[in-house]
């Protein structure tokens, strides 16, 4: 406001000076200095007209009259002085002059510009500092922003953002989107997002579900109530156009009702029998304990006084045929004895001098397993660990029973797993891919994905060029249930089963109330990352629905899929097919609990190729009925689900580097009118079911596009150093491929080779990792895809000088 002011009145009254009424103010009785010098004037900025506070000294107040006169603006500051009065006037250096030269004693300054310029330096300099602490204290890291359709073209938004201040609770983030580029930021909604925590570690601020918009947004802005936003562009999250269509009517729709595992296993034998020129059936070596339990009986209801029996054969091997009884003697001081006949055990209670009955649960657990003829029939056990100090009661004759309630077309024998394996040329010169469904024996859908895959491929070869394409040039395994005997007690028994049927309980938990609980994990008795090594989400507790087995690989359903991959090396793809939850997801899948200790990550060229093919294949899954699966299920299991302590998909990729997928089939379904998700569960009606498998048999086919691309990619990758940013004495950069490749460098002018550092990216979820330099830097590197073409054909191992190079240099 001065400045202005200022500048009107310095052209009045200098101005006037120019007129002769000016010289009617000369010698008001002027005051020298002590020394009779004028004192300068400091330096002028030449901003603002160097103008300063300066301290004029008059004889009288005549003298402050005239400057009132002159219009000088005069501060509101009169001081008595010994040779006069002294007064404060803002001058600039001109001004200051003109005054001196009318004879007014313009003395030294009380501040000036170098004043305020110090002024406005501290004033910026604590300003920056301010910016930068609260800066400091939430610097918000773009993820993912993201929208997409699902069903019925429902419009979602997808956001995550890291947030440095994201460990603290009390840091809240508000997401606020436009409604389409060039529209407000709020126009479109504004939401509180949610800190996801796992394993007491904030990993990110996400949605927990994606927000249903009406509009689909250009720009997003996140605010965090610790200070900082960021702005940032939101894209379209799947619809990648499909690469190949074809003219003849595809042939799809194979499946029309639940099937279990002896289903399924025909069906894929009959298909081989269809197509014996394009096919193979495998036995896998290792078959499974199968579809039996031993026979058990309990007697008694109160803890001390139970008896439970099981028998030495299985159920379906003569189990089923003992019979035991307890018989009340009915006379007094009656012995306790046990007797045996053909497959019939009595035991005859003891009974004390009143006749009442005398034996305790574990004196006829004991008399019974010591009676050799019952010990080679059964075994008998007081309840869980119980010392069965309680008398029993007499019981009626009781037949064992192993409570298996399949039909008898479900052999109850070890079952023989059978591996379907499709191509053309299968003689393992093709790249390998391995589909396989259902380790867990209540995702009653997985299998039937399996099944439509391999019908989709074989009943389509002879019309569809793509299906030709991917079964000539692909090798491919078809595992439809890797858990068939639980597949067949899911069904029949006891429908949330989700592990197999061996069971490893000790007596203390193996009476046949617990006969649900039993059985091993499949996807937790791999042996990379295990429960055993440390790693977080598998059980060594026989009756935990995670448990891992006794050892890493104890089961025969696990070890027939390594055999299957290190059979056939060719195997480069895997795919691990889950329901439910709608996810898609890679390695790692597990990490230790101490410090959330994530095994190694895939590197930046390899995640960047599941990001791409995540499009790609997701974009097939939505092309059936409009799925779109989530931004927010994309992505490493470690960072989207939970940690798998010893799954089969960390065994493929860790021992083998074969790429490691896992489905979970079954998204949630959005509901308009309620506007909310629901899970779909394990076995939704078959309705559900069905649609599920059509979209995820999809999903495989993708994958094998995916593996035929990688097989047939003849294609270098390009690179291209960016500028980050450059800042006096240092520049930051960083690369960009064609497509998704490693990037190795060296910044001392050596020759790139694989022992030279590759390029990271910056963080889970985030872009590459920048480089920063301080001094001119030659940087020599090559990129490399997930093929292995290499940039320019380059050779890293010899000789040559054809990679990139280029100087960074610093301002
Ligand atoms: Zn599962």
């Amino acid at each position: 406001m001065r400045s202005s002011r200022k500048s009107v009145r310095t052209g009045r009254w200098l101005a006037l000076l120019a007129l002769p009424l000016a010289l009617a103010f000369s010698a008001p009785g002027l005051a020298m200095t002590s020394d009779g010098e004028v004192a300068p004037d400091r330096v002028s900025s030449g901003a603002q007209n160097g103008v300063g506070l300066m301290r004029i000294v008059v004889a009288d107040k005549s003298g402050i009259d005239q400057l009132n006169e002159l219009g000088v603006d005069l501060a509101e500051y009169v001081k008595p002085v010994d040779n006069g009065i002294e007064v404060h006037a803002i001058l600039s250096p001109e001004e200051s002059q003109a005054l001196r030269d009318m004879g007014f004693d313009v003395q030294d300054a009380i501040s000036d510009q170098n004043d305020y310029a110090e002024n406005m330096t501290e004033r910026a300099g604590t300003m920056r500092a301010l910016t930068a602490a609260a800066a400091s204290t939430d610097t918000l890291t773009m993820l993912r922003a993201e929208w997409f359709t699902s069903l019925d073209n429902q419009l979602f938004l997808n956001i995550e953002v890291k947030s440095s201040a994201g460990t603290d609770s009390t840091t809240v983030l508000t997401a606020s989107w436009d409604s389409g580029a060039g529209t407000e930021i709020g126009s479109g909604g504004t939401a509180t997002m949610s800190r996801f925590t796992d394993a007491g570690q904030y990993m990110y601020h996400r949605f927990s579900n994606p927000v249903a918009i009406s509009a689909a947004p250009a720009k997003a802005t996140i605010t965090s109530n610790k200070g900082g936003s960021v702005t940032v562009d939101v894209s379209k999250w799947l619809g990648s156009p499909r690469k190949v269509t074809g003219n003849h009517p595809y042939v799809s729709d194979f499946v029309d009702h639940y099937m279990d595992a002896t289903e399924v296993t025909a069906r894929i034998s009959s298909l081989a029998a269809e197509f014996p020129k394009l096919t193979q059936l495998i036995d896998l070596p290792y078959k499974t304990n199968g579809y039996r339990r031993q026979a058990q009986a309990q007697f008694g209801t109160a803890s001390a006084s139970i008896v439970y029996v099981t028998s030495k054969a299985y159920g379906s091997e003569g189990g089923n045929d003992i019979t035991m009884s307890l018989v009340n003697p009915g006379v007094a001081n009656a012995p306790l004895t046990v007797g045996v006949s053909g497959k019939a055990v009595t035991v005859n209670l003891a009974t004390n001098g009143s006749g009442a009955i005398s034996s305790t649960a574990a004196q006829v657990v004991a008399a019974a397993n010591g009676n050799a003829d019952a010990a080679k029939l059964l075994t008998a056990s007081t309840y869980r660990g119980n010392a069965g100090a309680g008398v029993v009661a007499a019981a009626a004759v009781t037949r064992l029973t192993d409570n298996l309630k399949a039909p008898a077309s479900v052999s109850r024998d070890p079952f023989q797993m059978k591996a379907l394996r499709i191509g053309k040329q299968r003689d393992g010169s093709k790249v390998g891919v391995f589909l396989y469904c259902q380790e867990h024996a209540r995702e009653w859908v997985t299998p039937l994905v399996c099944v439509e895959t391999a019908e989709r491929l074989l009943r389509n070869y002879a019309k569809d060029p793509n299906t030709r394409k991917l079964v000539d040039d692909l090798d491919i395994f078809i595992l439809p249930t890797v858990n068939p005997d639980g597949s067949h007690y899911s069904m029949y028994d006891y429908n949330m089963q989700r592990r197999n049927m061996t069971n490893y309980c000790p007596a203390t938990s193996a009476d046949p109330a617990n006969r649900n609980a039993w059985g091993v994990d499949l996807n937790r008795n791999f042996s990379i990352g295990s429960v055993y090594d440390g790693y977080n989400g598998g059980s060594t507790s026989c009756t935990s629905d995670t448990y891992a087995g006794p050892s890493k690989l104890s089961e025969p359903e696990a070890r027939n899929e390594v055999w299957l991959v290190d059979t056939f090396p060719n195997i480069k793809f895997a795919m691990n097919n889950h329901s439910y939850g709608g996810y898609f997801m890679w390695p790692p899948g597990a990490y230790k609990t101490a410090g959330r200790e994530v095994l190694p990550r895939v590197d930046q060229g390899t995640e960047a190729f599941f990001w791409t093919s995540s499009d790609y294949i997701l974009s097939r899954v939505q092309e059936h009925r409009g799925t779109g699966i989530w931004p927010g299920r994309t992505g490493p299991v470690t960072d989207v689900l939970y940690s798998a302590a010893g799954n089969s998909a960390d065994e493929h990729w860790y021992n083998r580097g074969i790429i490691g997928w896992d489905f979970e089939v079954g998204a949630d379904v959005y509901n308009p009118t309620t506007k909310r998700f629901t899970a779909v569960g394990f076995q939704p009606s078959f309705a559900e079911g069905h649609e599920e498998a059509m979209e995820f048999a999809n999903g495989n086919i993708a994958i094998l596009d995916v593996a035929r691309s990688y097989a047939t990619d003849k294609l270098q990758p390009r690179s291209e150093l960016k500028t980050v940013k450059q800042e006096p004495g240092a520049t930051t950069f960083t690369f960009t491929t064609s497509e998704p490749a490693n990037v190795y460098y060296t910044l001392d002018g050596s020759r790139p080779t694989f022992d030279s550092p590759k390029l990271a990216l910056a963080g889970m979820r985030e872009g590459n990792q920048t480089l920063t330099v301080k001094g001119n830097t030659t940087v020599n590197w090559f990129s490399i895809d997930i093929a292995g073409n290499v940039e320019s054909n380059y050779k890293p191992d010899g000789n040559g000088k054809n990679y990139n190079k280029q100087t960074v240099a610093i301002q």
